[in-house]
């Protein structure tokens, strides 16, 4: 998506009759910038400077074509924004497209030792051994002439930090890109996969009652309401024992003045990344979840855990 952008920006660049600036020069950045994405050498800060300068292009020009030259490249990364990110970040092109991105890899499952790769690059980093070809990194330039020559392709193009994380805990790829993608999900996703149980104490309830509904439904957090269902705090398993230790009768005490008021509240659409940031930092273990004034759910750390890193849980069970 990134190199189809810039083919049509190069196309509008070439175009521009160069009468105003915004389109002459704006153009001419904006393409700059892509041309030093696509080959690696992307910086923080350049996805926003295309948009900066798309907009200024598409305000500032006078015909049709200025004003709308910057549009492909917009539209791509509103839409497709990890893609770009993925070029200035991780340096790497998923298309497999751009040069100079990516980790190369001989997969020695496939190659079946043509020494093709090895003749085809020009800088001696695929090195020959008794049993098989590897690339070595050091000398890599990422050029991808390997990558062409080779008849079955059995060179491989990796995220540079994924293939660090394989070769250093035999974590495959395809794993990694699994638990990342679910990072990126919502609370929402979780929650669909839980039976939707909401379970709830009015604040004027006693705490024993909190307590038997907390031992009855095998949880260790309540959510507490007001009169009119509005989430108004949490009751624990940690004010259990906070309240034990302070000989706080559970029989006359109510929820509402024990509880837990400083909570965090969460939106359905907040991403399981962010979540996960949050409850870290607070040491929190139960997240409920509100739109508005509505309560949707409440997750728990376990269950994040739980949704994101079942691979890592099978793979660690595999590997010990
Ligand atoms: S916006 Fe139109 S008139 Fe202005 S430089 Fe571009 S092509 Fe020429
Ligand atoms: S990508 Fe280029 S430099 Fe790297 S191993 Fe292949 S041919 Fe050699
Ligand atoms: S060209 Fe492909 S099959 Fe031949 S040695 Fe290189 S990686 Fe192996």
């Amino acid at each position: 998506m990134v190199d189809l952008v810039k083919y049509f920006l190069s196309f509008c660049q070439a175009e521009s009759c160069g009468k105003c600036p915004p389109c002459r020069i704006g153009t001419y950045q904006m393409l700059q910038i892509l041309e030093k994405i696509t080959t690696g050498n992307g910086k923080p800060g350049d996805i926003e400077r295309l948009v900066k300068i798309g907009k200024m292009v598409q305000k500032g020009s006078l015909c049709g074509l200025g004003q709308s030259a910057p549009n492909p490249v917009l539209s791509a990364i509103k839409y497709f924004r990890e893609e770009f990110e993925e070029h200035v970040y991780d340096k790497y092109c998923r298309a497999k497209v751009c040069s100079g991105l990516g980790a190369f890899v001989i997969d020695q499952t496939e190659c079946f030792r043509c020494g093709l790769c090895k003749e085809a690059c020009a800088f001696d980093a695929v090195k020959e051994t008794k049993d098989q070809y590897f690339i070595d990194r050091q000398y890599c330039t990422s050029c991808k002439a390997c990558y062409y020559a080779c008849p079955i392709g059995a060179v491989k193009v990796r995220k540079p930090r994924h293939l660090k994380l394989e070769e250093e805990f035999k974590i495959p790829s395809e794993s990694i890109e699994i638990i990342e993608g679910r990072a990126k999900m919502t609370l929402r996703d979780i929650l669909e996969t839980k039976p939707i149980e909401i379970f709830c104490v009015n604040k004027n309830q006693r705490v024993k009652d909190a307590i038997k509904l907390m031992n009855d439904r095998n949880i260790s957090a309540v959510m507490v309401v007001d009169d009119s269902n509005k989430l108004v705090g949490m009751f624990t398993e940690r004010d259990v024992v906070r309240l034990f230790a302070k000989n706080v009768s559970f029989d006359t005490e109510i929820v509402g003045s024990v509880m837990s008021k400083d909570m965090i509240t969460f939106d359905p659409s907040t991403e399981i990344s962010a979540a996960i940031s949050v409850v870290a930092n607070k040491k929190m273990r139960h997240l409920p979840v509100v739109d508005g004034d509505k309560i949707i759910g409440m997750v728990t750390y376990r269950d994040i855990v739980s949704y994101v890193l079942p691979e890592v849980i099978y793979m660690a069970e595999d590997m010990y």
